[in-house]
């Protein structure tokens, strides 16, 4: 999966996820990158781009979760998406998010995931992980 998210300087919000789907798919099989709420998912709070187990992703709605949790009961970006992630079957499931405020998070059950990150301090710096911490910036 490739998947990215991004917020503007006016508070607009974008997520984008691309993928090749899983080794050994089934023909026709639809993963969750497409998937609105699933895979992909962005409002007026945050932006989700999710990557992992296709079917365990939609069954959870991994991306609208993560923003409802935000608007439903007021948690932080980290914390709606530490919650959804740790709620889904280990090793299942991985994300990169941004809020309106424009904290990031990058969270997954998952033994790794490589992942990235552009500030806006004019250097576009991109660093890149692959830990088997489960990290944001
Ligand atoms: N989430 C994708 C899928 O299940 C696989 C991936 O992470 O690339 O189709």
């Amino acid at each position: 999966t490739v998947g990215c998210v991004a917020v503007d300087g006016n508070g607009n919000l974008a997520a984008a996820t691309s993928t090749g789907g899983l080794v050994n798919k089934m023909i026709g099989r639809i993963g969750d990158t497409p998937i609105v709420g699933a895979g992909t998912y962005a409002n007026y709070l945050c932006a989700i781009s999710a990557t992992g187990k296709g079917e365990a992703i939609i069954r959870a709605t991994v991306g609208r979760d993560v923003a409802a949790l935000m608007e439903y009961k007021g948690l932080s970006l980290k914390d709606a998406a530490d919650c959804v992630v740790e709620n889904s079957p280990k090793g299942t499931t991985g994300l990169v998010a941004v809020s309106v405020t424009g904290e990031v998070v990058m969270a997954f059950n998952t033994s790794g995931m490589f992942r990235a990150c552009a500030k806006e301090d004019g250097t576009s710096e991109i660093a890149i992980w692959d830990s088997v911490e489960n990290g944001d910036l």
